[in-house]
């Protein structure tokens, strides 16, 4: 359809734009590398568990936002998680002092991109390496070598290196801006335990996430305990801090799973013994979030000349309401832009 958007990247932020768009009754096409949607709120499936390697949990502060999360949880793909994040400081946990409620995807985050996803057509397993600009549209290149399009526009919503590629050779300011907002790097890491985890004290017995005053990791979650995984062994996701994953970044996975369940042993109580994991793995995110901007434009999305746009969380904050905020307006806007037909198609 020439009157299409084409919209490359499946996380929360290009899925909330393609919804805006197909809400508004606007074609739209959505690509993704990866097998499904999700990005970097992608769920890993082990054998009898799931386990978050991306987002854990996301907060709310925006009211469209809070609007949304709530129409998710009647939904049944998001629901409040966790109760409490605990602080392990020199073996003492406090409950973080915050009321700020938290939510996750149910039964797992990916539930709610699938969810955003439903309707929507969706190529999966299709990395875009080109776009190319002719008199009736964008068309999209494949790494497979198929043309997609014509497209009357293309939003990009991809960490700032992966859009700065595809826009390039097409429109230097947006290249620059992608320059302007370098990505941060970090491992995540699990491991998937044959027995519940032995007590921790000071710890609730069912406690749910905690965050390590220091050392390499920022924070671990227990997957069982999300909403939706309750008949699944014990597992843990092990976020490592970004300096620290930055400094181990072209280590090995294996020899990275080993020193972050290092770092927990270090970090639990004198005489709490980690018991040794069934399976265990680290995924290298290279792109996992946005450095700060050095100044924030007036929008949370860049539009270009021709017809490409970007969005995501590099153009708001680090986070995923802050993803979705960007991409659902972005789809506004491209809405606005194009409001009835091209004149052409109604001659
Ligand atoms: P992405 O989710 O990165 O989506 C981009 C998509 O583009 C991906 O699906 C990718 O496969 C696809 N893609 C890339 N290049 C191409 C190409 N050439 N062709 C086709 N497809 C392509 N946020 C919170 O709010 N709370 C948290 O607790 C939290 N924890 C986090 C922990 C980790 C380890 C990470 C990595 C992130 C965390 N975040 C958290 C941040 C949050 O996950 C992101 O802000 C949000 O998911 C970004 O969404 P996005 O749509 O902008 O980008």
């Amino acid at each position: 359809h020439p009157d299409s958007t084409a919209v490359i990247g499946a996380g929360i932020a290009g899925l909330a734009c393609a919804r805006a768009l197909a809400d508004a009754g606007r074609p739209v096409a959505v690509f993704d590398k990866g097998r499904g949607p999700g990005g970097r709120m992608s769920s890993r499936h082990l054998t009898g568990a799931v386990v978050e390697l991306g987002a854990q949990y996301f907060s709310v502060s925006d009211a469209t936002f809070r609007e949304r999360v709530a129409g998710w949880q009647r939904a049944g793909v998001v629901a409040p998680w966790p109760a409490a994040v605990w602080r392990l400081a020199a073996g003492d946990a406090a409950r973080r002092v915050d009321d700020r409620p938290r939510f996750t995807g149910a039964p797992r985050m990916s539930a709610l991109l699938r969810h955003l996803a439903d309707d929507l057509p969706l190529h999966t397993a299709t990395r875009i390496v080109a776009l190319e600009n002719a008199a009736d549209g964008w068309r999209l290149v494949s790494e497979a070598g198929t043309r997609h399009g014509p497209f009357r526009a293309v939003a990009l919503a991809l960490p700032t290196p992966q859009a700065e590629a595809l826009v390039a050779p097409h429109d230097a300011a947006l290249a620059e801006a992608c320059r302007g907002i370098p990505q941060r790097a970090c491992w995540a890491g699990w491991a998937q335990f044959d027995a519940p985890l032995p007590a921790l004290p000071g710890l609730a017995a069912d406690w749910q996430a905690l965050e390590p005053a220091e050392g390499p990791l920022r924070l671990v979650t227990r997957n069982q305990t999300k909403p939706g995984r309750e008949t699944q062994g014990e597992s843990l996701t092990l976020l490592a801090r970004l300096a620290w994953s930055e400094q181990h970044l072209e280590e090995d996975a294996g020899s990275v799973t080993a020193r972050l369940l290092d770092a927990l042993q270090a970090a639990l109580p004198e005489g709490i013994t980690l018991p040794m994991p069934r399976h265990s793995g680290a995924h290298r995110w290279r792109f996992a979030q946005p450095a700060p901007p050095t100044e924030r434009g007036a929008l949370d999305f860049r539009l270009g000349e021709g017809g490409l746009a970007l969005c995501g969380d590099a153009w708001r904050d680090a986070r995923v309401e802050d993803a979705w905020l960007s991409g659902h307006h972005l789809g506004l806007a491209l809405t606005r832009r194009h409001p009835t037909p091209h004149p052409t198609e109604t001659a």
